[in-house]
């Protein structure tokens, strides 16, 4: 089975009518890219950054991140290199960010809420993202959105920051800029979200735990945390779709992107890119490649 994947490697995403589909990496940590590379990964569709703030007792500084970034970027030579930016809230406790305990924390302060709340915090990882972007292809992509207004709000405070680059002499990259959708509201509201960004990327597992009301830490739940619900499905088809009508791409980086049950059902729907782990790559390939 193992040698089998391996004649995989260097070989197109295509199906056998001739359908392509671009298959990326998800990565948590640097130490990942190893295995992505191993792994003949397109690009990497998902770089969690929390890490970053995760391993350390304090915010990691502009410099610090700059130079993980860079470093991804480089390593990727020139294939897209999706990072997200801060997702920090919910299961992703941090000490120095205070963030109080909260009777819901799923539903509670977290990820882009956090950034629009405490600009400094966001804008010293965009500084360091756009740094970062003339060293490779960086596309950045927000996490946890649920309307129009907070992608303006976004917009608002990057163009702040390329003022300030500018203003600096620092030079930055064109940056594709995309959003997650993984809350019911983002998949309703995603004809109006896709006319304010470059592209969609569905976090299924966020997706469900909030299209089912089920908390996807709660073991006792697995056998009701079912991301092949037809109603998690619907939604992701409906946002493929108005993606498509306002121009702009749509991938999956949750973990049913390496579904391959749904491998078939995913190209049916016209996804244009799923993002997996990277031990899931060329399983994946394969199954695009069995599929008509
Ligand atoms: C998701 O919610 O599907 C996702 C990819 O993000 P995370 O698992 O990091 O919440
Ligand atoms: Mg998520």
């Amino acid at each position: 089975q193992k040698e089998l994947l391996l004649t995989l490697k260097g070989k197109e995403n295509v199906t056998k009518s001739g359908q392509k589909i671009n298959l990326y990496a998800n990565i948590g940590n640097v130490s990942d890219l190893a295995s992505v590379l191993e792994n003949d990964a397109g690009g990497i569709g998902l770089f969690r950054s929390e890490f970053l703030y995760l391993e350390k007792d304090d915010f990691p500084t502009e410099e610090e991140q700059f130079a993980v970034y860079r470093k991804v970027a480089e390593t990727m030579a020139g294939k897209k290199v999706i990072i997200r930016t801060l997702d920090i809230g919910a299961d992703k406790q941090v000490d120095y960010f205070n963030l109080g305990k909260e009777d819901n924390p799923a539903l509670g302060y977290r990820a882009i809420r956090i950034c629009l709340t405490q600009p400094e915090i966001f804008k010293t990882q965009l500084r360091a993202l756009f740094r970062a972007s003339n060293y490779g292809n960086i596309a950045i992509m927000y996490p946890m959105i649920i309307s129009v207004d907070e992608v303006r709000q976004i917009k608002e405070i990057v163009a702040e920051v390329k003022v300030e680059l500018t203003a600096e002499n620092i030079p930055f990259g064109e940056v594709e800029q995309g959003i997650m959708i993984e809350t019911p509201a983002a998949a309703v509201m995603s004809d109006e979200l896709a006319k304010e960004v470059d592209f969609f990327s569905i976090g299924t597992n966020d997706l469900t735990q909030y299209t089912l009301a089920i908390d996807r830490q709660n073991s006792k739940l697995d056998r009701f945390y079912n991301p092949h619900h037809e109603a998690v499905l619907r939604l992701i088809e409906r946002v493929v779709k108005n993606a498509h009508a306002a121009g702009i791409w749509a991938g999956i980086c949750g973990e049913l992107g390496a579904d391959t049950e749904l491998t078939e059902r995913f190209l049916q729907m016209g996804l244009d890119e799923l993002s997996v782990s990277p031990g899931c790559i060329l399983p994946v390939r394969k199954a695009i490649r069995e599929a008509e």
